[in-house]
């Protein structure tokens, strides 16, 4: 087991904490999501033992697994931070994650009527991509407002804010544009979460106005294989 987890996520937690007071934010509007992916369940025991609570998972069969295993930690959430495919949306629904990677009306829609017909609402955010990235996942900017407005239409989806994932740079700095750009796309769409920032640029993505930070490898250390 990893005994440099608790001292990990108190430097993590401290480093949230002064990136809000560096801007002057208030550190309770930042959510930190605990990356678990490829990561035991009991790393996950051993986090929410220390009051974390949310975590993000990139594949659904693996988060479902966790989530069943876990099942006597009451108040713990899990988020799908990979692609969602359409097959796994029952899946995703039955352990009341949210999504933060819709990035079609089809998925989205295929959401919401399973969610309907299981009486919850999903939480939601829409993931977006930028300009030039060859990137697989994440809406076309250019169609980002049609894509909001649709996805607002379904009442069973809480649709929360936007995501990205900016392209790996060496220099936290190089994702500060994408944020600012994100912000204010997701402030004229009158969204207010941003998900945003990774162990590489969280800093930089909450003086950009991140509203939720998914970290993985600093709080749980190099993923294994
Ligand atoms: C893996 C992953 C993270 C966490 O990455 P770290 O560099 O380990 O903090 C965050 N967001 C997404 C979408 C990921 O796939």
């Amino acid at each position: 087991m990893n005994d440099t987890l608790p001292s990990r996520l108190e430097a993590i937690r401290t480093r949230i904490r002064s990136a809000c007071l560096r801007v002057g934010r208030d550190p309770a509007e930042v959510r930190l999501v605990a990356v678990s992916k490829r990561h035991r369940p009991e790393f996950i025991r051993a986090a929410y033992a220390l009051g974390q609570r949310d975590f993000g998972e990139n594949y659904v069969q693996e988060m479902v697994e966790k989530f069943d295993a876990l099942r006597d930690l009451p108040d713990i959430r899990f988020c799908l931070i990979g692609h969602l495919q359409r097959n796994k949306v029952r899946d995703v629904v039955r352990i009341g994650a949210s999504v933060h990677t819709v990035d079609s009306i089809r998925l989205a829609q295929r959401l919401a009527r399973l969610s309907q017909e299981a009486g919850t609402c999903t939480e939601v955010f829409v993931q977006t991509k930028l300009s030039s990235e060859p990137q697989k996942s994440g809406c076309p900017p250019d169609r980002l407002d049609e894509l909001v407005a649709q996805v607002r239409e379904l009442s069973a989806l809480d649709v929360r804010g936007l995501m990205v994932i900016p392209s790996a740079e060496e220099d936290p700095e190089a994702a500060r544009p994408t944020f600012q750009r994100i912000r204010e796309r997701a402030e004229s769409l009158g969204l207010k979460d941003l998900s945003m920032g990774m162990s590489q640029d969280f800093e930089v993505a909450i003086e950009e106005g991140a509203t939720v930070v998914r970290i993985g490898s600093s709080i749980f250390g190099s993923r294994p294989a």
